[in-house]
């Protein structure tokens, strides 16, 4: 079957006027931000005239937004490259974000309809509905067109803050780019690498988003980054940045994306009080081994991380904390493990969220000695995952029989689903028509459906 630069290139479906339309679809793997920048491209495709649908087979044009944390997320994205390959022969597949900075050959050959585009010139890809629509007519098709809109870009600086998409396709609460890259030196990290150092919107700049987000109607933002707790702006910080939005808007509540322990302070503690931000704290913490944590080059003790937790349930009463955890670090022991899961199981998470260590190419952990096996690897991060439900499931047995705000999820489930301001999914006994993004109370009342994704049942009240 040619590709899709041989033939004339015929869009493959029609609008309601039967006019011809390009297809798209997006598929995106890794954090919160790679999540925001995949809705402002999905929304600028959207207003450059592509229809976007939910990921599947069919469409004309793919976008993949690819993640390099570790080395399942880079397979994981060579499986679905391939696999859009095979399924759809006319389509071209732009693959973007963390693994293409860090491996732009690997992910070219994967097949001639790829186009990879750098991460650093990802924010060109808002650009891209309009090029194609003012030049697909005379071109040769899709892939010469990519092609030549790649070759625009090089030399020409990219925009790291461009993504703030008028509308979210996927998700119900708004996300809110506030900071790019990081200045640590984490031993295991590549993200770092791959998004450089850290820069930040300055101040006034995301004040004004959050208003305006406020004033499309957004019940929430989520403030994200690669390591917000890192964000500056001239003398500002994020507690500043947090007194500044909230002082600056009425109604919108705040989420705080992934947090640093040792960034736990009293003026973190004081700006998030507030009953506008949710009490859901995600920390980074990697392990609750001091050994463990001085060879990965992280910047606080376990002793850190237990302060944290407690401080923040001293000011958010009974938040809903999670925890990234990293098992099978080089030279980790089993007496190390052992402080690992008596620090998630003492700190009061509710949830861990747990990674097998990935070497990853370039990082210092990649060459460390004391290889830790796959299987005791893989045993360490069973056993922590089975503690994370009991975690969970502690947590949401507090909270059963009490009420809380929430946001009503997309309207496309049944049950719906409302996720708290605490970060509990809670399926609706009742059917609810609301818009997605609305905010409502609801309290829980029940353990979660059978077959649901849900933490619990709850009624809207
Ligand atoms: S804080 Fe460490 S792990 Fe996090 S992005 Fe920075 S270097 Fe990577």
């Amino acid at each position: 079957m040619p590709s899709a630069g041989k033939i004339a290139f015929r869009p493959s479906s029609r609008d309601n006027n039967g006019q011809r339309v390009l297809t798209s679809a997006f598929y995106t793997l890794g954090c919160k931000l790679n999540q925001l920048e995949t809705e402002s491209i999905a929304d600028g495709f959207r207003a450059g005239g592509f229809s976007v649908g939910a990921f599947g087979p069919g469409a004309d044009l793919y976008v993949v937004n690819s993640c390099t944390v570790t080395s399942k997320a880079e397979q994981k994205a060579r499986r679905v490259i391939r696999k859009i390959l095979v399924d759809n022969p006319r389509a071209a597949v732009i693959v973007t974000g963390c693994y293409t900075q860090v491996a732009e050959e690997a992910v070219a050959a994967l097949g001639d309809r790829v186009v990879p585009v750098r991460l650093d010139r990802k924010d060109a890809l808002l650009d891209l509905p309009l090029f194609i629509e003012e030049r697909l007519p005379q071109s040769a098709g899709l892939l010469p067109l990519l092609a030549e809109w790649k070759a625009g870009l090089s030399g020409v600086p990219g925009d790291r803050f461009r993504f703030t998409p008028a509308e979210f396709s996927f998700h119900s609460r708004a996300f809110l780019k506030i900071q790019d890259g990081c200045d640590g030196s984490c031993a295991y990290c590549l993200v770092r690498i791959a998004r450089g150092s850290s820069v930040s919107l300055e101040m006034p700049e995301v004040v004004k988003r959050v208003r305006e987000l406020e004033d499309s109607g957004y019940a929430e933002a989520v403030l994200t980054g690669v390591n917000v707790s890192r964000y500056k702006s001239g003398a500002a910080d994020f507690p500043a940045l947090i007194g500044e939005i909230l002082s600056a808007t009425d109604r919108i509540r705040l989420r705080v994306s992934s947090y640093e322990p040792e960034m736990v302070d009293d003026r973190f503690l004081a700006a998030v009080a507030d009953d506008r931000v949710c009490p859901h704290f995600h920390l980074s913490v990697q392990s609750g081994s001091d050994a463990v944590l001085s060879r990965m080059r992280r910047r606080y003790s376990s002793a850190r991380v237990r302060e944290a937790a407690s401080a923040l349930r001293s000011v958010k009463g009974d938040p809903f904390l999670a925890a990234d955890l990293i098992v099978g670090f080089p030279g980790e022991s089993e007496a190390d493990f052992a402080d690992t899961r008596s620090l998630a199981e003492e700190s009061g998470f509710a949830w861990l969220h747990v990674f097998p260590f990935s070497p990853r190419p370039g990082t210092q952990a990649a060459t460390m000695s004391g290889h830790v096996t796959e299987s005791v690897a893989g045993a360490r991060a069973a056993e922590l995952g089975s503690l994370s439900e009991r975690l969970k499931a502690a947590y949401v047995g507090r909270w059963m029989g009490r009420e809380v705000g929430a946001i009503l999820e997309r309207p496309d489930t049944s049950p719906r689903i409302a996720v708290t301001d605490n970060y509990l999914k809670i399926a609706l006994t009742e059917a609810d028509d609301g818009t997605s993004g609305t905010r409502i109370r609801v309290r829980i009342t029940s353990p979660a459906p059978a077959g649901t994704d849900a933490d619990a049942a709850g009624a809207a009240i």
